[in-house]
């Protein structure tokens, strides 16, 4: 693990703050692992927020839902943070104040709640893992074996990205019930949060919760993979090729969790998420709670002047997050962040052969040798980069930021894992 610049300063104290309705949205049919989403819903047809608008039937998938409400104008290929290009249903708002209809539940039907009734709440919700992975929380919550162990991901490694720690803060009640209702349900005795050390806000208030082992983490980065979490909360490992559920645990992040908590508690599906928008060109980085499916343009006007013209825009952090070529790409389910980046901060040095320092085989989390994979990839031998465990890479970025030679190591090992499942 390496220690990073944080830059969190920009919006670690800055509260949640509601971004008012955009003009329209754009919800990709898209945006989770699994199967495409078929629109419900047609051209003229007018729609409320949260209601159910593409929907599969399909083994891996999570439905979509309104983010506002309005009239569907269009169902068309459109930018995507992480594909490039999807089909999506863009609702144009009928500036109607949103009046959710969603109903609270008693906290004698909470208690009534089954693993069965809470997966099935979870699907209708389109909840997915929102940490990044996208993964459909209703088939994580349904392991093959008897889970022990629940961990809370609160650490929020990366650089600059501040809306899980604004939301462990300004939300504790509702994911300390999230928690409380996920350990019920799947049976789940040890439940613990970890957080790294440069929250201390978030640890103290998650230290008064009852039945939550606050675990705090040196803010090392990547502290929040599921295998190092494990690795420093549990002290287990997980074995080549397998699961958390293999060991018998679960980790959840905390944005998903609180989703989890509005979904069973209120049923609310998911149709809004915290984001931060941050980096040294804007003069006013916000953690903003926004409808998916809003323009990256309309949250960066609204933090807006710029300082400077950004060189780059990633969605996410600056080592995981997606370089965008559009500010008309739409923010979906699994995008914590925005960051805008000055020329300097965005300049891409040139590659240097390999000099053999061996920077990247000692700093990569999961024990792989990045420079023979890279060298493997390079040639197209991909029973090599397979022999080589290219596929246990998390792509963290760590061997890319300690290239002395500034090798492109993380794309070329991300060909390589593409070219595994083929
Ligand atoms: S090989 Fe993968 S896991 Fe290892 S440092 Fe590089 S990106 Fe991270
Ligand atoms: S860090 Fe870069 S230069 Fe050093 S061994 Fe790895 S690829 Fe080669």
């Amino acid at each position: 693990m390496v220690r990073l610049t944080e830059n969190k300063h920009y919006s670690e104290d800055k509260p949640i703050e509601e971004l008012p309705n955009p003009p329209k949205v754009y919800l990709p049919l898209i945006q989770h692992l699994g199967k495409v989403c078929n629109p419900l819903v047609k051209i003229g047809d007018s729609v409320i927020f949260g209601q159910k608008i593409a929907d599969i039937e399909a083994n891996v998938y999570a439905p979509i839902h309104a983010s506002i409400s309005g009239k569907v104008i269009a169902i068309q290929n459109w930018p995507h943070p992480v594909l490039g290009r999807a089909k999506a249903i863009v609702i144009e708002s009928d500036a109607r104040v949103n009046q959710p209809g969603f109903s609270l539940k008693s906290r004698q039907e909470i208690d009534k709640l089954t693993a069965q009734s809470l997966r099935e709440i979870i699907l209708n919700a389109g909840i997915v893992g929102m940490g990044g992975a996208s993964f459909p929380t209703h088939i994580k919550l349904n392991p093959p074996k008897p889970l022990e162990t629940l961990i809370v991901n609160g650490a929020e490694c990366e650089p600059y990205l501040t809306s899980d720690a604004r939301l462990m803060v300004e939300k504790t009640v509702e994911i300390s019930l999230g928690i409380e209702l996920v350990a019920r349900c799947l049976g789940i005795k040890n439940v613990y949060i970890g957080i790294e050390d440069n929250k201390p806000e978030a640890i103290k208030a998650f230290s008064k919760s009852s039945g939550i082992k606050v675990k705090v983490l040196k803010s090392d980065y990547p502290q929040g993979g599921e295998k190092q979490l494990i690795q420093n909360i549990l002290g287990k490992e997980i074995p080549r090729g397998k699961l958390p559920f293999d060991i018998g645990v679960l980790v959840q992040n905390v944005a998903t969790i609180y989703a989890v908590y509005e979904a069973a508690y209120k049923g609310k599906p998911l149709i809004e998420r915290v984001v931060t928008v941050t980096g040294s060109c804007l003069s006013n980085p916000k953690n903003l709670l926004v409808p998916i499916g809003t323009p990256i343009r309309n949250l960066i006007e609204f933090c807006s002047p710029l300082k400077e013209m950004p060189a780059k825009i990633i969605i996410g952090g600056p080592m995981m997050g997606i370089a965008q070529y559009t500010q008309d790409v739409p923010i979906i389910k699994s995008s914590g962040g925005i960051l805008l980046m000055n020329e300097k901060e965005a300049k891409v040095l040139d590659e240097d052969p390999c000099i053999r320092c061996a920077a990247c085989v000692r700093g990569c989390p999961v024990g792989l040798m990045p420079c023979q994979i890279n060298l493997a990839s390079e040639r197209e031998l991909w029973n090599l980069t397979k022999e080589y465990g290219a596929t246990d890479c998390i792509e963290c970025g760590i061997c890319n930021y300690v290239c002395p030679s500034n090798r492109r190591l993380l794309e070329t090992i991300k060909r390589a894992k593409l070219e595994s499942v083929k």
